[in-house]
Formats: structure tokens, C-alpha cells, sequence
């Protein structure tokens, strides 16, 4: 079966296609624009995926080397997102899904995060614990098939693509700062800066002191040294990034203690960074889990998680009809 994939919930307009569960395309549109205001603002998202998502799924068809007329089912993002942003790609699938006649299939983009794992080999084991790590989320959750799954932490305040983002802002880095926290990081030393942990017992997640302390903290230093940022960027970077990823890791040790599960995975924007893929790398050998990491291209939004979805959900039939609307909030 031939799936064409659409994501548009946040700032990446992405189609994709997927033939007998193999992802043959997957072009991603991403948007400058928001770079300038130093965050994502939402109208200028809505207008950018309109002008995008045409061209996107052309490019996404050509790619692939098939026709439109081939395509089986349309499979999209309905939530959670921005609004007005799943509603260009809501709206494009159902425009498109009418006019050839085909099914439509509905895909949470945050249980899509997790089926990127299903893209390539070697593939989790059901059930298996993810940590998804992103722009706007932090779970923890336990996966007992494609679309059974249980959420057993979230964060409480900031997502951990947030603390990185918010971070990199006080540190005067541009947006989105995550990669360029991720890049500092690797020239410095991780104990340079003794900051915060969070005090929750549970499997839950708080980042929002951890942004404060380092507010205060450069907030004192520059008042001492004015080029502060500039000498210690790197320091600051690794010792940030460093604590961001053992909030993370220790969270995701107690949920594989607490379930017994050996099969771990990693999802979402902040499963590129290079220390919680190392960090990960080494926690899994020395508790004998077997580990998945998702490829670079697969962890930041994009379609080709959307359409292998989608194309799990085509096995079962499981379709939407014509009046179906996206929906900003959507758990697990
Ligand atoms: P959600 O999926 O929760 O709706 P989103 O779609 O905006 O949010 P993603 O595209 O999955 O999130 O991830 C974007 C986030 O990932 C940003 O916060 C970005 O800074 C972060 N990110 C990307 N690469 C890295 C990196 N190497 N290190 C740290 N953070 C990173
Ligand atoms: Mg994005
Ligand atoms: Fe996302």
C-alpha cells in the first residue's frame, strides 16, 4: 500500500511517502521566518505551511517516483500543534483524500514521535519505554503497541526542548538555541557550573528552576565581568546541557526499574542532542537495555513518521471521515 504523510503542526511543513511500510520520501519545508522574533509565532506559521504544503507533497510524490493516482490513503498530523497550523494540513489531507477518492487517516504526531522507531531496523519490542523529548513536550511513556500507550511522567512546567531554547536565549544565542547549545557544549567542560536539580519523586519532570538558576547566575557573573557570555559560553553550554540530560536519563532509569522493561527508546527534537545520545548509550550498557535511537532527520518534525503511522493504521483500517477537525491539545 502507497501512504502520503502531512505534517504541519508546528513550524515544519513535511510530506512523505511510504510504500509497503518503507519510507521512500520525506521532504521537510522548515521556516526561517520565526528565527527573528526568537520563537515560533504561530499566524506567520499558518500563512508559511499554505504557501509550503503544495510544493512539499509535489516534491514528496516526485521523490518517490510514483504518481498521485497510486496513493492508497492520506494519513495526518491532527494534533496536538498550533491550530491554525494543523488546520493547512488537516485541511490539504481532506481536500485531497475527496478528490481521489481515497481514505484519510488521523495520526497524533506525539505517538507518531514514538512510531519513528517502526521507520528502520533494528525496531523496539513491544511493550518498550520511550522518553520523548521536545519543542513542546516531555514524556515518559510505555509503549504496549502501536497505538496502545500509557503515559507515566510528563513535565509539570517547560518541556526539555524549552529549557534548551530558554536557556539559549538568556545566553543570547539566536532560536532555536537547542542545536547551539548541543554545538558549545562539546568545547566545554559539564562541571564548570554547579546548577539546580529538580526535587520530584515520581516520574514527573520540572525545568523551570533550572532556567531561573541559570538566569541568576549570569545575571551576577556579568555584573562582575561584562564579557562573561563570550569567556564562558562553552562552559556554560556543556554545564547546562549536562544537567538537562541527567534530569532526563534519571528519570528514564527509575521508569525502567519501576517496569522491568529492557527495550529503551529515545523520541522527538531533543533525541538529536549529542549528549543524551551518549549519555543513553552508556546508561543502556551498564543496565544491559538494548537502546534506540531514532536517525537525525527522524527526531525533529517530519512527515515520515506521520506516514508510518499511518500506514499501521491502513493495516487495520482504521479511517476518519470528511468532518473530521485537528485539535490542539491530544495526549498519548
Ligand atoms: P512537539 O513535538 O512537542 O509538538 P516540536 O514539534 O516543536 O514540539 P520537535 O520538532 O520535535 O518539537 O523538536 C524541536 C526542539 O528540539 C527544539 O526545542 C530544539 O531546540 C530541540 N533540539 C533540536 N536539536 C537539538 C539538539 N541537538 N540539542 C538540544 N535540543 C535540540
Ligand atoms: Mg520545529
Ligand atoms: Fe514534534
Amino acid at each position: 500500500a502507497i501512504i502520503l504523510g502531512i505534517e504541519s503542526s508546528c513550524d515544519e511543513t513535511s510530506a512523505s511517502i511510504c510504500i509497503d511500510g518503507e519510507i521512500k520520501s520525506n521532504i521537510i519545508a522548515s521556516q526561517a521566518i520565526h528565527a527573528k522574533y526568537g520563537g515560533v509565532v504561530p499566524e506567520l506559521a499558518s500563512r508559511a505551511h499554505q504557501q509550503n504544503i503544495i510544493p512539499t507533497v509535489d516534491q514528496a510524490i516526485a521523490a518517490a517516483k510514483i504518481n498521485k493516482n497510486e496513493i492508497d490513503a492520506v494519513a495526518f498530523t491532527r494534533g496536538p500543534g498550533l491550530l491554525g497550523a494543523l488546520l493547512v494540513g488537516t485541511s490539504f489531507a481532506k481536500s485531497f483524500a475527496l478528490a481521489m477518492n481515497k481514505p484519510l487517516i488521523e495520526v497524533n504526531h506525539m505517538q507518531a514521535h514514538i512510531l519513528a522507531h517502526f521507520i528502520d531496523d533494528p525496531k523496539p519490542n513491544f511493550p518498550f519505554l520511550c522518553l520523548t523529548v521536545s519543542g513542546g513536550h516531555t514524556q515518559i511513556v510505555l509503549v504496549k503497541d502501536y497505538f496502545e500507550m500509557e503515559l507515566l511522567g510528563e513535565t509539570l512546567d517547560d518541556a526539555a526542548g524549552e529549557a534548551f531554547d530558554k536557556t539559549a536565549k538568556i545566553l543570547n544565542l539566536p532560536y532555536p538555541g537547542g542545536p547551539l547549545i548541543d554545538k558549545h557544549a562539546q568545547n566545554g567542560d559539564p562541571k564548570a557550573f554547579k546548577l539546580p536539580e529538580p526535587q520530584i519523586a515520581d516520574l514527573n519532570f520540572s525545568f523551570s528552576g533550572l532556567k531561573t538558576a541559570i538566569l541568576y547566575l549570569v545575571q551576577d557573573e556579568i555584573k562582575k565581568n561584562p564579557n562573561f557570555l563570550d569567556e564562558r559560553m562553552d562552559d556554560l553550554c556543556a554545564s547546562v546541557q549536562d544537567r538537562i540530560v541527567f534530569i532526563l536519563l534519571n528519570k528514564l532509569k527509575k521508569a525502567a526499574k519501576e517496569t522491568g522493561v529492557k527495550d529503551i527508546a529515545i523520541a522527538g527534537g531533543v533525541s538529536a542532542n549529542s549528549g543524551l545520545r551518549k549519555g543513553l548509550l552508556e546508561m543502556g550498557e551498564k543496565y544491559k537495555w538494548n537502546v534506540f535511537i531514532p536517525k537525525f532527520e527522524y527526531c525533529t518534525d517530519n512527515a515520515a513518521m506521520i506516514a508510518i503511522a499511518g500506514y499501521q493504521k491502513h493495516l487495520i483500517q482504521d479511517y476518519v471521515p470528511q468532518d473530521i477537525a485537528p485539535l490542539a491539545r491530544m495526549t498519548v
